[in-house]
């Protein structure tokens, strides 16, 4: 089978039980793909990993006790720590680290079946919109080498682009499964915070995390988060308590009366017009499906830029300062004293975003700014959250753009972190409420780059998103373009 890198996770899943191809002949199909690491895509590959899993799966597949996933390749988001394979989180100062344990992301999809074929790159402690705030060097658009990938998930986003994986596992903490998996064509979603274990995902704004899948269709995301999900109440406190659901169940379900709402601020200026109009193709593609469209209002959504940007950073500044030299990864050489020695290790081991974002965290907690900062960011995040309970009373789903444009050039923004910040505006106010949210394929823009729709959801709708992308990805193919040679 000459095209195994291009079948779908539910395809090879069905090959791989029916025995028409073996868990390793498919290991073996994706480490060939992804050898001499193209675009940068992964940052630890042990072919001898990989293989050691497969023969395991088949061995399961051969004596009936095989999971719904088993034998289908999974690459993970160096954010997730994993027993095999080092893990940086894009950091140097995490140069060559090994984790004693698996993030319980990890060990459930194992559990299902996935293979790993290893860990891919990503922004630095996954503070970024374009992966090139990785030590580890930028990841480059499988459609266009020249522009990036977008971020922190670029690696997750490009590997499946470029058929070095079919499935991938992200994390999103203000837009990172969804602005990748737009800007590389792929599918992705965010689901309500809680829904998956943070436990073993390196923490960067621990009120705002989450894991999620990304992959080429709504329908292989659905199978990949039904196995992802689920409490963990032991390790992560804020897991939630709820049953495991099966998220491709619905899929087919009718969209006859569903309600979108169209947020009227994120139409508004500064929204390109190649963007614009792919967004409009899929909303007419809805209509034909039978939803309508309610124009609605979520009027702080400008407000989400600065409240991520504080509340984020402050959260990260916290989180960070374990990474001090004394039981993780780097530690400076020559240091005279205990203090020398994390002040070397910390200006050797952070990347100038990070120490951006610890700094500017550091100063909105500290006394005197703290009310007139953090305070305030805290109160306008819960206004942003009853905007869009206000919106749910008047739709079932929310649409827009995942991103103001489609991929940036390399350098464009070089310099300016603020363009990037930006850049974030459609995908935080959903981070900032905690409600899932997805990226779905909807058409091309300029330079023939991909551009993704937002859908929305109301907390725990996951399987009304997958639904309403699975249904537009049956009326449409975006979704199954290619960019050239893959
Ligand atoms: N671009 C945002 C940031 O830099 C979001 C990153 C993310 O979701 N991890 O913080």
């Amino acid at each position: 089978m000459s095209d195994l890198h291009n079948l779908s996770v539910k395809a090879l899943a069905n090959l791989l039980h029916t025995k028409e191809v073996s868990a390793v002949e498919v290991a073996t199909r994706f480490l060939a793909r992804m050898g001499g690491n193209p675009h940068n895509a992964f940052l630890d590959i042990d072919s001898e990993v990989t293989l050691a899993q497969a023969r395991a799966s088949d061995a399961k597949l051969a004596d009936g006790t095989a999971g719904p996933l088993e034998g289908v390749p999974v690459a993970h988001k160096d954010v997730f720590v994993t027993r095999d394979f080092a893990t940086t989180a894009g950091s140097k100062i995490l140069s060559g680290y090994r984790s004693p344990f698996d993030a319980t992301v990890v060990q459930r999809l194992r559990t299902a079946g996935m293979v790993s074929l290893g860990k891919l790159n990503c922004d630095e402690f996954a503070m970024g919109s374009a992966n090139e705030n990785s030590a580890y060097g930028p990841v480059q658009n499988p459609w266009d080498t020249a522009r990036v990938p977008g971020g922190s998930s670029g690696g997750s986003a490009a590997a499946v682009a470029a058929g070095l994986a079919p499935a991938a596992t992200g994390t999103d903490t203000g837009g990172s499964i969804r602005q990748p998996a737009s800007f590389c064509g792929i599918t992705g979603i965010k689901p309500t915070y809680g829904r998956a274990s943070r436990y073993g995902m390196i923490a960067y704004a621990s009120s705002l995390d989450q894991a999620g899948p990304m992959a080429r269709s709504a329908e292989d995301c659905a199978l990949l988060l039904s196995a992802m999900c689920g409490a963990d109440l032991d390790r992560d406190s804020t897991s939630l308590d709820m049953p495991t659901e099966d998220f491709a169940a619905s899929l087919n379900n009718s969209l006859e009366g569903l309600r979108i709402g169209i947020p009227k601020e994120f139409f508004g200026k500064g929204l390109h017009a190649d963007v614009r109009a792919a967004v409009d193709g899929a909303l007419r593609e809805y209509e034909k499906l039978g939803a309508k469209l309610v124009p609605i209002s979520l009027p702080r959504t400008e407000l989400s830029i600065p409240v991520y940007y504080i509340i984020a950073p402050a959260e990260a500044s916290s989180n960070l300062s374990r990474f001090d030299g004394v039981k993780f990864g780097h530690r400076a050489k020559d240091y005279t004293d205990l203090v020398d020695m994390y002040k070397k290790t910390r200006a050797e081991g952070f990347g100038n975003e990070v120490k951006r974002r610890i700094m500017t965290g550091a100063y909105v907690l500290s006394h005197g700014y703290y009310d007139a900062y953090y305070l305030q960011a805290q109160k306008i995040r819960r206004m942003i959250a009853d905007d869009f309970q206000n919106a749910f009373k008047e739709c079932d789903v929310i649409a827009g753009p995942v991103a103001p444009s489609v991929a940036w050039k390399f350098g464009e923004n070089a310099g300016d972190p603020v363009a990037d910040y930006l850049a974030d505006i459609f995908t935080l106010p959903a981070s900032l409420a905690g409600l899932p949210g997805m990226s779905v394929p909807a058409g091309f823009g300029v330079g023939g780059m991909p551009v993704g729709l937002q859908l929305i959801g109301n907390y725990f709708k996951e399987a009304q998103l997958l639904n309403a992308a699975h249904r537009l990805q049956q009326a449409t193919d975006f979704h199954l373009r290619k960019p050239e040679g893959i």
